[in-house]
């Protein structure tokens, strides 16, 4: 049997029998996920999200990038296109990164790499890709410099899923994106030893 016919055996399970009908297009959560394609960190199994719970953006090493950041945009005018404000308010954003990231191999090219952060290769540095807990911070960080491209009301948290025992961590706790969450950030920033600090203060 192909991994597609068995894929096509599951679903015909998932359709019989766990398949839930007129879900919300909103998330019932409120929560949107930024996570890894990596196979061992699906946030839907670490995190147990049920369908129609959180929306997912998977990128390699769950990286805030600039492609991260228009998807974000776009998905926070949905609400007011669909005429359905959030219960929840703005949009409450989980960074999850997790230990042994392929990010870290990838890391080998920074040529082919940087583009990817929209970054030069000698700016790389400061994206912290060895090191999943400071690059939580780094990428809150960004998403508190990014603030005013998302809705008002939203929140951000980071976590970091180590795979050898199953468990996230808290690296960065639940802050508001905004003015007061941007102070905050900063402070993150220069904790974690980033490279280029004045990017959080511009
Ligand atoms: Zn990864």
């Amino acid at each position: 049997m192909s991994a597609i016919d068995t894929l096509l055996q599951r679903n015909a399970v998932f359709a019989e029998q766990r398949f839930t009908p007129n879900l919300p297009l909103a998330t019932t959560l409120g929560i949107t996920v930024i996570g890894c394609v990596d196979p061992r960190v699906d946030p839907a199994h670490v995190l147990g999200l049920e369908l129609g719970e959180a929306a997912m953006l998977r990128n390699i090493g769950g990286r805030v990038t600039p492609a991260t950041l228009q998807m974000l945009t776009l998905l926070g005018m949905l609400p007011r296109l669909l005429g359905t404000p959030r219960p929840t308010g703005g949009m409450h954003l989980v960074v999850l990164q997790h230990t042994d990231c392929g990010i870290t191999r990838l890391a080998r090219e920074p040529d082919r790499l940087a583009p990817y952060f929209g970054v030069a290769p000698d700016e790389l540095d400061a994206k912290a890709v060895l090191n999943p807990y400071a690059a939580v911070q780094v990428d809150v960080a960004a998403l508190k410099q990014a603030v005013s491209a998302l809705p008002e009301g939203s929140t951000v948290t980071g976590l970091v899923y180590d795979v050898a025992t199953g468990r996230v961590e808290i690296v960065a706790p639940t802050t508001p994106l905004g003015d007061a969450g941007r102070s905050a950030g900063e402070t993150m920033v220069l904790r974690a030893g980033a490279d280029t600090p004045s990017r959080a203060t511009e």
